[in-house]
């Protein structure tokens, strides 16, 4: 039988690849803020950030790491007999803290035989080399990979002062640099629905992405949540959202651009179900990735078909 042919690169294909056998993300949830919230770079958060950051599918950060990575260790491996993990501080900026803490709260998990990975999440305007050092040592040590995801959303700085980021496409292509010269991954945050954003944004970030040579992508759809100041502005009809429909057009337009290299973590978002406006149509997220994946096969297209605009396209042809 012909194996069915993939059309883009999937991110749990790409672990498979990379450590030899499937591997699990466990959630770590640090006691940190972030300085878009605590008065550093702006005091309110994001706009459409809610009051407990991505960490709603994580357990409480009065717990320690090492308590987290048990129980749900303990948890997940019985139920999908996992035997390796990626320990995932996914929660508000987690290099937002003193050198020694960071290290501190990072070495936890990399102590633990079964994580063969670290994963940070963070802004582009909260690394600098005192943290890349600390996780090359422990890479050294304990022989432990790092990922390093950043958040950007849009690649439009006027989006980016709308949604009040509190930094700009600069400070993002600085750190990507920064965190590859450290030989370390990177993962790149994007919502492909903002309100500001159009067709020419979302392809623009899937070239600018490519030219950076980023290792991973995570995009997510819009979600809107109460007493947020997107909710408010959504509540008083000052923005409007682009249907499913649309949305899956620009997923579908942003991986034909995407470099093929590029593994693809999520192709739409999850909101908690409390407190929530929006989020993807009233349908489940598995509902919008199948209409990605549909659309992809009717069109017969794939990750990279445009993907030829990169290292010097015009004078090829004197090669
Ligand atoms: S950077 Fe992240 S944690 Fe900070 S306000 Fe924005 S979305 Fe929330």
């Amino acid at each position: 039988m012909e194996e069915k042919k993939e059309r883009y690169r999937k991110y749990s294909d790409y672990l498979k690849n990379k450590y030899g056998e499937k591997v699990y993300k466990i959630p770590i949830n640090l006691p940190t803020t972030c300085p878009n919230r605590d008065g550093e770079c702006g005091s309110d958060g994001c706009i459409f950030c809610g009051d407990v950051g991505a960490g709603f599918e994580s357990l409480e950060n009065t717990l320690s790491v090492n308590q987290q990575l048990n129980k749900n260790i303990e948890y997940i491996g019985k139920r999908y007999k996992a035997k390796k993990y990626i320990a995932y501080y996914q929660n508000f900026t987690n290099t937002y803290m003193k050198v020694d803490s960071f290290k501190k709260y990072i070495e936890e998990a990399a102590k633990f035989t079964d994580v063969v990975e670290i994963c940070i999440s963070t802004r582009p305007d909260c690394i600098d080399e005192r943290y890349l050092k600390v996780l090359k040592g422990l890479e050294n040590e304990y022989n432990v990979k790092s990922t390093i995801e950043l958040g950007l959303q849009s690649v439009n700085y006027k989006t980016l002062k709308k949604i009040k980021r509190g930094h700009s496409l600069a400070e993002f292509i600085d750190a990507v640099n920064l965190i590859h010269s450290y030989k370390f991954e990177s993962c790149c945050h994007l919502i492909l629905n903002l309100p500001w954003d159009d067709m020419t944004d979302v392809i623009e970030a899937a070239k600018i992405v490519s030219a950076l040579r980023i290792n991973q992508v995570k995009l997510h759809s819009l979600y809107i949540l109460q007493n947020t100041e997107l909710g408010r502005m959504y509540k008083e009809g000052e923005i409007t959202i682009i249907s499913a429909k649309e949305y899956v057009d620009r997923a579908v337009n942003f991986i034909e651009f995407l470099n093929p290299e590029i593994a693809i973590q999520r192709l739409a978002g999850r909101a908690p179900k409390e407190s929530t406006l929006f989020c993807n149509w009233d349908m489940s997220w598995w509902r919008i990735r199948d209409m990605i994946e549909y659309k992809l096969e009717e069109l017969d297209t794939y990750q990279g078909s445009k993907y030829d605009y990169l290292k010097g396209k015009a004078v090829r042809k004197f090669i």
